[in-house]
């Protein structure tokens, strides 16, 4: 404590238990860790003395940004010290040439598209966490969101980055063209890393010129099959498409509960499509003809172009997370389907949880065109890993991702062997032993250890790559 107190000053070392207390439990409530003290450096060299003391001194850290991340992996599970980077959160001005911007790792995701918006750009990645995640746990985690559809996914928009690597070295790039073949390309290597080689501590994102103009709709479909299948063909048909999120009737009950908001209108329906549509001229009528065109609607929220009932429409997703939240904390499952095996999956998953544990209750959103699904089990113990197994072990079958979006972190770093071969995960540990010699960043998270026991349950599963 002493060496970290000369290196960042007092006023970036908290030890206090209560205030530690809030950088050691996740946004579900679900992991819940300690830590003898938290470290906010201000300076990409106090980053770097911050690892060389813990290189030195044997510490585990754990990196953190807004702490949003859902699979355990931002918290100190085993006694870590959180490095959180939430200080270094300078905005340079937007590059209006090359249509880039360089940023602080802890700058929030809303500051930067923020700060887009007012040089005229938009930032592509978007979702419900937006004003506490940071930038930097955007790329640790390689988030995804609701725009990753038109824009793709945040290893789409990171162009460079600046790191603090296990070995305490500082790997900055943050200057170079936007065409360059120099070589490895770390900036794609760190996205999805969770914290294990390196740390996060500026980067320069890609920006997209701004849709200005917007259409949001709601269709209610009799089927999840149906609304499923009319997100592809608007994706088709719609080019300016950006969203395509898929609901179901029973968690549009919970928001509205919980909220004290009314349901949609139109009949009872059994899934819903919040769609949304982006460009610099007004795309409702062309989104108005895609709906047009599309079977099986049962009712549509004819195309909203003023942002107030635009947002009354995202609020019945957006709403989604907190609302499970309010039940107890939930088991989150972000997994991810081929195409063809989403619909199947949404109206087989709550049959595969109940067969496992019958007092649960399963919840589900989706980014539909992704076929990712978010399923959420409430009503399980925290350590209660039946679901989870059985859950994960049937998307792989699927030939589906157990991860579409959050990460492994610690909550799925057991069944990583689902997906990846063990050629694979022997080159990922290659990886880190060379990143981080001393294996102290975020040691708990992503890879299994080495001796890990086989999870729970037996049987043939085909995952993703064997
Ligand atoms: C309501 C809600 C909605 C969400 N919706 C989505 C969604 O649609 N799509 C999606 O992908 N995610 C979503 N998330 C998950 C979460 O917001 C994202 O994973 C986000 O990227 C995490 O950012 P963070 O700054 O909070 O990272 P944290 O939670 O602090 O950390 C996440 C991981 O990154 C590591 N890390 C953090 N900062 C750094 C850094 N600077 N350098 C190296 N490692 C670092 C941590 O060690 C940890 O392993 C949602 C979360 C909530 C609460």
């Amino acid at each position: 404590l002493d060496n970290f107190l000369d290196a960042l000053g007092p006023e970036r070392v908290i030890t206090a238990p209560g205030d530690t207390a809030p950088f050691c439990v996740d946004w579900t409530g679900r992991f819940r860790g300690a830590t003898p003290a938290v470290l906010r450096p201000g300076t990409t060299e106090q980053v770097a003395a911050v690892v060389a003391l813990c290189r030195h001194h044997g510490l585990a850290l754990t990196p953190q940004g807004g702490n949003t991340g859902l699979v355990g992996g931002s918290v100190p599970l085993a006694g870590e010290i959180v490095l959180s980077l939430r200080d270094l959160d300078r905005l340079a001005p937007v590059d209006d040439v090359s249509g880039q911007v360089t940023v602080g790792a802890g700058a929030s995701l809303a500051a930067v598209q923020g700060a887009a918006t007012a040089a005229g750009w938009a930032y592509g990645v978007d979702f419900a966490s937006r004003d506490r995640a940071t930038i930097g746990g955007t790329i640790a985690t390689n988030a995804g969101g609701l725009r990753v559809l038109r824009y793709g996914d945040t290893r789409a928009q990171v162009v460079a980055v600046e790191a603090v690597l296990g070995d305490g070295s500082i790997v900055s790039h943050l200057g170079g063209p936007t065409k360059d073949n120099t070589g490895y390309h770390l900036p794609s290597l760190l996205c999805g890393s969770e914290g294990t080689l390196g740390i996060v501590t500026a980067t320069r994102l890609r920006l997209v010129p701004a849709a200005s103009e917007r259409a949001t709709a709601l269709l209610a479909f009799d089927s999840v099959e149906r609304a499923v299948a009319a997100a592809g063909d608007l994706r088709r048909h719609v080019p300016t498409l950006e969203a395509a999120e898929l609901m179901l009737a029973a968690g549009i009950g919970l928001v509205c509960r919980v909220t004290d908001r009314p349901p949609p209108p139109g009949p009872s329906a059994a899934a819903f499509l919040l769609v949304e549509a982006g460009d610099r001229l007004s795309p409702a009528a062309e989104l108005a003809a895609g709906i047009e065109a599309l079977t099986g609607v049962v009712h549509v929220t004819p195309v909203a172009t003023d942002p107030v009932p635009a947002a009354a429409l995202w609020r019945y997703r957006e709403d989604h997370p907190a609302a499970v939240n309010t039940l107890g904390p939930p088991h989150k499952f972000d997994v991810s389907l081929p195409g063809d095996g989403l619909a199947a999956f949404v109206d087989e998953a709550p049959g595969i949880v109940a067969a496992v544990a019958p007092g649960a209750t399963t919840w589900m959103w989706a980014h539909a065109v992704d076929g990712n699904v978010h399923v959420n089990v409430t009503g399980l113990a925290p350590d209660d890993d039946r679901v989870g197994d059985t859950l994960l072990r049937s998307v792989a079958a699927r030939r589906g991702s157990i991860s579409g979006e959050h990460g492994i972190g610690t909550a799925k770093r057991a069944w990583l062997h689902l997906n990846r071969t063990l050629a694979e995960i022997d080159a990922f540990r290659a990886l880190k032993r060379a990143l981080d010699p001393d294996g102290i960043l975020n040691p708990n998270v992503l890879l299994p250890p080495p001796t890990a026991a086989p999870p729970l349950t037996t049987g043939t599963v085909r995952g993703v790559s064997g």
